[in-house]
């Protein structure tokens, strides 16, 4: 495998690997979530993931990427911009196009071998654009804001697959199925469906270089966020989780308020929960 030095949701991932710490990948759609990640980034020391979805590509369209791409590349500390859940093959076409530094090739909906096919398509085209890809082996179950939710049965990742899968691949990320599904978690939580000896044992098949990523994460426990980061999780997803008090806000607020102060004050409300995770990772004070 040729390792893209140059490319920053590896660079981010690599130091966070070797840094015993993990990095937040935080899935946003509108500029307050853009402004609240950088902030909290900033404001933490800490390195950053913003992920959009197919969604932004096509509603704001690709100049709202390159705006993302702008601010986060212009921050005091390292942000990427990455595209989480690219379930279309003309979405991965077009997200080549775009201002990414590093895309989720979502092929879960394909068997194995279709799967290692395409991915392996899309890998060789991004090398080319300096864009790494983030690829998903098994099926997680369950939707969340911004990736449809497909009538299909979860499958787990078997570990010795997952490390045939990344070298047959190149994927320079891996998001396994351990029983993590896109929340919300149904009764007894993340601890009721989770299988940590199935997560270390791709962790260890696929050799501790690959950073492998944490999807389905609402809401879940921190010393569960820390039992993941033992057994290989590198890049941990937020989405709802981190969003939730700024709907509170804005709920709150937006009969009350302008415009402005409702956008002002919501980034702060936004970044200060993003900020707490930030802890939680270990990403605080390491950029
Ligand atoms: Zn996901």
């Amino acid at each position: 495998m040729v390792y893209p030095e140059d490319n920053r949701t590896w660079q981010i991932l690599q130091a966070a690997r070797k840094g015993g710490y993990a990095v937040g990948g935080f899935c946003v759609y509108n500029v307050e979530g853009v402004l609240a990640v950088i902030k909290a980034a900033e404001r933490c020391r800490s390195p950053a993931i913003i992920q959009l979805f197919p969604w932004s590509m096509h509603f704001q369209g690709p100049a709202f990427v390159k705006y993302v791409a702008d601010v986060a590349h212009a921050a005091k500390v390292p942000v990427a911009v990455h595209l989480d859940h690219c379930l279309q093959p003309t979405d991965a076409d077009l997200a080549l196009t775009c201002a990414f530094d590093s895309i989720m090739v979502d092929g879960s909906m394909f068997e194995e071998e279709e799967n290692i096919r395409y991915v392996k398509s899309i890998v060789e085209r991004a090398t080319e654009r300096n864009i790494t890809i983030e690829a998903e082996l098994g099926r997680m179950e369950g939707g969340e804001d911004g990736i449809p939710f497909l009538e299909l049965e979860q499958v787990l990742t078997k570990p010795q697959d997952a490390a045939r899968f990344v070298r047959e691949t190149g994927t320079h990320f891996l998001a396994p199925s351990f029983g993590n599904v896109h929340g919300p978690y149904g009764p007894g939580g993340a601890e009721a469906y989770w299988q940590l000896d199935r997560l270390e044992s791709i962790h260890k098949e696929v050799g501790v270089e690959v950073p492998l990523v944490l999807h389905g994460t609402h809401p879940l426990s921190d010393e569960l966020v820390h039992a993941s980061m033992q057994r290989g999780m590198v890049k941990i997803n937020q989405n709802r989780n981190v969003r939730l008090e700024y709907h509170k806000y804005v709920e709150d607020n937006c009969a009350s308020k302008e415009l402005t102060a409702l956008q002002t004050e919501g980034v702060e409300v936004y970044s200060h929960e993003i900020e707490r995770m930030m802890g939680v990772f270990g990403s605080a004070g390491k950029a």
